[in-house]
């Protein structure tokens, strides 16, 4: 089960890089503390919707990314090269399939992804293909998912969307440090306040997830599914 076992393999499998730290950058680092093995996964280059030039952000996003993984112990990051805010117009059996392939890499036996009512597209689409390649089949490794929250999309989501209502928390009270440490490796995604997406904010939604479980900070996240073999 979720931090029972050790050594684990984890997979994190986010849309866009800084997702993967706003999400569970404290737990990765948890993770990484106790000596699991952490993969993590990027579905697209997370430039597409910017305007900016492709070539240049690509590698600032990938470069940023590499820095953050350093920072919390995490391992290289694999990146696919879906395309950015539009990962609903690639046929979603490509990313089951993508993601399938990763997790043949290894037997990994935790996976943290998205929370499917998210507002943004590429994260919904990620979370849905997540369910759909570790489905319990006979020999599957993956025995629990857990999908994070990621500030300005999780809260943004249509009013038609059943809440994000978490039910597993993760003390991050020794790992918050390394978490806001990671998102500044991610400057040229962050705002400053009152933007969710700014330290304060990210600071402040660890304070009140840990306030809910007694822990001076933690993450968040709804456990999607759980079995133990
Ligand atoms: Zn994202």
């Amino acid at each position: 089960m979720i931090f029972a076992d050790s050594p684990a393999n984890i997979l994190v499998v986010a849309a866009h890089p800084d997702d993967e730290v706003l999400g569970c950058g404290g737990t990765i680092a948890r993770h990484a503390d106790r000596g699991d093995h952490v993969d993590l996964l990027f579905l697209t280059d997370g430039v597409g919707a910017r305007g900016e030039s492709p070539v240049a952000t690509v590698g600032a996003r990938q470069e940023a990314a590499h820095a953050a993984a350093g920072i919390l112990g995490a391992q290289t990051p694999q990146f696919l090269d879906f395309p950015d805010n539009r990962l609903d117009s690639v046929d979603l059996l490509d990313v089951i399939q993508a993601i399938e392939a990763v997790l043949a890499a290894r037997p990994y036996d935790t996976v943290y992804t998205h929370w499917e009512g998210d507002l943004n597209i590429d994260h919904q689409v990620a979370s849905r293909a997540v369910r759909t390649a570790t489905r319990p089949v006979p020999g599957q490794s993956v025995r629990a998912v857990l999908s994070f929250e990621v500030p300005s999309s999780s809260e943004w989501a249509f009013s038609d969307v059943v809440p994000e209502s978490p039910n597993f928390a993760v003390s991050i009270a020794d790992q918050i440090d390394r978490k806001l440490a990671a998102l500044d490796a991610y400057a040229m995604e962050m705002h400053d306040p009152p933007h969710p997406r700014s330290q304060e904010a990210v600071r402040a939604l660890a304070t009140w997830r840990g306030a809910q479980h007694g822990f001076a900070f933690a993450e968040a996240f709804t456990l999607v599914r759980a079995a133990h073999a």
